[in-house]
């Protein structure tokens, strides 16, 4: 383990760093990666942002977006940056298995692998770990990192600000749940002193949607909402072919899942949707019921209690039923 110390003299020359995130990186994810490489460039050291997967057009706004490497679109010069690299900062995402292919070639790198991360049950991989699952965003802790663990606030700009904003309010739900504490709003109302304008990132972010992501959305309330009142719970499940027909994108399906907890006395919301290789789901929950339990337990994933994930090997329709059937099990917590 590096202290921070170790980690600030190490930081004192320019360095080949790379920085990477969770697949299908979303605000936190890409605003926490571009806030802490609009840092790292100004104290001079070659960096490098990679993302495992591609990400949703409402954050290609981002500053120094156009310097992100999408790994399945470069898999050699990705490979080749991360053995060459002297240090990897790994953030929003805390096991090796959340950057897919990405993850063996970190775990094999001689570089100082550093964590900053919310999320519950580190893997044992890292050098140095800034994490705190009580913080609302990865770009929380970045803030705190730069500002409070490296001492160095003198060095925020406009661009770290705008970066780290858009993450707070992406995983904060917009500054709305009980994650943003009084102390994420001063972070946010300082980021805003620092340059981040804030009603235009939530316009960029929010108010950016394509017509696709309009019908496709329209199509899920009118067609696909089901509505499991003996459970509390809320589903909403996509083929393959309805994927198609509305020609959605990376990112149009973000946020949809919110639309079923949002119904009246529901504790629990799905999305269940079909991907190519497999069928990937969606939980969000209110109060203290665990989501991310059911998705640990079942389907081979994780998160937070709130919004969690996971995949399954079975068809739709069998994820679908497998899913029901598990309801049975937390009735009484569902229906408090
Ligand atoms: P989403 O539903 O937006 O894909 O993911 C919500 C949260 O669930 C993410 O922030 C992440 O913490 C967690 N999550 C989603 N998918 C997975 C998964 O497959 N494995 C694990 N461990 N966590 C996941
Ligand atoms: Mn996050």
């Amino acid at each position: 383990m590096l202290s921070i110390s170790e980690l600030k003299s190490l930081l004192a020359t320019p360095q080949k760093i790379v920085i990477t995130t969770h697949h299908k990186p979303d605000g936190d994810a890409m605003g926490s990666s571009l806030g802490l490489y609009a840092y790292l460039i100004q104290l001079g050291h070659h960096v490098k942002v990679i993302t495992p997967t591609d990400y949703p057009y409402f954050l290609h706004w981002l500053p120094n977006n156009s310097d992100v490497i999408i790994y399945t679109d470069q898999p050699d010069q990705s490979a080749a940056l991360v053995a060459d690299a002297a240090i990897i900062f790994c953030l929003d995402f805390n096991t090796l298995s959340r950057i897919n292919e990405l993850g063996e070639l970190v775990r094999a790198s001689d570089a100082y692998k550093i964590m900053i991360d919310h999320h519950l049950e580190p893997e044992d991989f890292d050098d140095y770990r800034h994490w705190n699952i009580n913080a609302c965003a990865a770009a929380q802790l970045v803030y705190d990192f730069i500002v409070n663990e490296l001492k160095d606030g003198a060095m925020m700009n406009k661009d770290i600000a705008t970066c780290l904003y858009t993450g707070i309010m992406t995983d904060s739900g917009s500054f709305r749940f009980p994650s943003a504490t009084s102390a994420v709003y001063r972070i946010g109302a300082e980021l805003i002193d620092l340059g981040a304008e804030h009603w235009k990132i939530h316009q960029l972010v929010y108010d950016n949607a394509t017509e696709n992501r309009l019908r496709f959305l329209g199509h899920c309330l009118s067609n696909k909402l089901e509505i499991l009142r003996e459970f509390n719970t809320a589903i909403i499940s996509v083929t393959k072919e309805e994927l198609r027909e509305y020609n959605v994108a990376t990112g149009d399906t973000e946020g949809i899942v919110n639309y079923a907890l949002s119904v009246n006395g529901i504790r629990l919301a799905a999305f269940i949707i079909e991907r190519t290789d497999k069928v990937k789901l969606s939980l969000r929950s209110t109060g203290d019921f665990p989501a991310n339990e059911i998705c640990k337990k079942y389907f081979n994933g994780g998160g937070h209690r709130n919004a969690a994930g996971g995949a399954s090997d079975k068809n739709l329709e069998d994820t679908r039923n497998e899913f029901k059937s598990i309801l049975t099990e937390y009735k009484t917590q569902l229906l408090q």
